[in-house]
């Protein structure tokens, strides 16, 4: 007898029993009969066609089914264990129902088949649930973008805010220091208006890393590129450092190294201020009597600084979270604010603004550590790659560089 036969012959008693297992309830049981009747006419179709696409429809209609409901209940829906339980079940009626013989024919036939649903149904399945994790990525980085958005607003409007205030108080202490005489000044009141002065420049500071922040986050960070030579900057902070060098009992070390005489084009005052920030947070992770070495070297078209200390080092996880704003590390409630202290917080902004900096010159900066022991200080280095400009990059000073050049 052809397979097509026997088939239809065991038609009703497989329907019986596919519908008998796998739903309960009268209800469900005659809505599942007729979807079970749609599957086996189109098994049927594609046995007698030798093509399994026939099925195609139909599966794509349960996995569509499946999905909606998965997403209602919040669980993973498969037909897998569905198509899994069919085949179980038609080749159980074949066995009962067919000669030995026939039932080889007709598993045969059958089996080419459900190979198929299988794969197209886990094909299916997987790109739904590609599609749905995509999705899910998406709305997850509109939030957290529509979040640095507003961080990045709040800390605009804050530093703003915080400006106006702070003029208040710079003024009101300098006339409260011109309208008396210094020697008529009291001992201790000298003492308050410096305690005012040094309290003021420190929130100065900070609101201006505000403000650097929020420029960089939109893209508003103005470079004046200007001829430079890295050394001079480097000879600025050695002038500067030199104090707390010598408070601190550190070794800072400033190598004169091949590319730091090259001229290049950059902002002389940003530079200044990254590279600071930089040597600032080597001192400030750097325990008393450590060794802090600023070096460098040439490569093709680009200069390479190091900034290496013999600090407190950084956990590899954290190196790329330290350029981010607000990245600083460790319990923010223990946190003591000073510039050059051991372990000194800050409100981590210095690095994002550093990287903010170095990018806009077309250079790169990253940091290396063998990890965080503040018993056996491992130490950190920082690396800034700087483009060597050989013309102003920016068009409009390149064009007053060369008029210059020519009177
Ligand atoms: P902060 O204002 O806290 O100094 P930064 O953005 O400059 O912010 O630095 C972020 C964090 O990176 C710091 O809080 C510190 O945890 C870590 N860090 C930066 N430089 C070093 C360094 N040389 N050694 C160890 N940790 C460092």
């Amino acid at each position: 007898m052809r397979v097509i036969e026997l088939l239809i012959q065991i038609r009703p008693i497989l329907l019986k029993r596919a519908a008998h297992r796998l739903s309960r309830g009268e209800g469900l049981r005659e809505m599942f009969l007729e979807e079970l009747g749609r599957f086996y006419d189109l098994v049927q179709q594609s046995v007698e066609f030798g093509d399994p696409v026939w099925l195609e429809p139909q599966l794509t209609s349960w996995i569509q089914a499946a999905t909606l409901t998965e997403l209602e209940q919040q669980q993973e829906g498969s037909i897998t264990p569905l198509l899994n339980d069919l085949q179980m079940i038609t080749f159980e009626v074949v066995r009962e129902c067919c000669c030995p013989e026939e039932a080889l024919d007709v598993c045969s036939a059958l089996l080419p088949v459900f190979s198929h649903a299988f794969m197209f149904s886990s094909k299916q399945e997987t790109d739904r649930l590609v599609k749905r994790i995509s999705e899910d990525l998406e709305r997850a980085n509109a939030a957290l973008e529509r979040l640095d958005k507003s961080k990045s607003d709040f800390i605009s409007v804050a530093a703003h805010e915080l400006k106006t205030p702070l003029t208040l108080i710079e003024g009101y202490a300098a006339m409260l220091r011109e309208s008396v005489p210094l020697e008529f000044l009291e001992e201790g009141i000298e003492l308050y208006l410096k305690g005012i002065d040094s309290g003021s420049k420190r929130l100065r500071e900070i609101i201006d890393d505000m403000i650097d922040v929020s420029l960089i986050d939109n893209n508003l960070l103005a470079i004046r590129f200007q001829p430079i030579w890295l050394n001079r900057l480097f000879e600025v902070i050695q002038i500067e450092t030199q104090p707390i060098s010598q408070q601190r009992i550190l070794d800072i070390q400033f190598y004169d190294f091949e590319g730091s005489r090259v001229m290049t084009y950059g902002d002389g005052e940003r530079l200044l201020q990254a590279f600071r920030n930089i040597i600032n947070n080597a001192i400030k992770f750097t325990p008393d009597g450590g060794r802090i070495e600023i070096d460098g070297r040439m490569l093709p078209g680009f200069v390479e600084v190091t900034i290496s200390d013999t600090g407190i080092g950084i956990n590899p996880e954290d190196q790329a979270v330290i350029f981010e704003k607000f990245g600083r590390l460790g319990n923010v409630s223990l946190h003591s604010t000073s510039k050059t202290r051991f372990k000194g917080g800050g409100p981590g902004l210095g690095l994002a603004i550093t990287k903010g900096i170095i990018d806009a010159h077309g250079g790169t900066i990253w940091t290396e550590s063998p990890g965080y022991d503040e018993i056996n200080c491992p130490g950190s280095t920082f690396h800034v790659l700087l483009p060597i400009y050989q013309e102003c990059p920016d068009v409009k000073t390149a064009r007053l560089f060369e008029s210059l050049r020519q009177s």
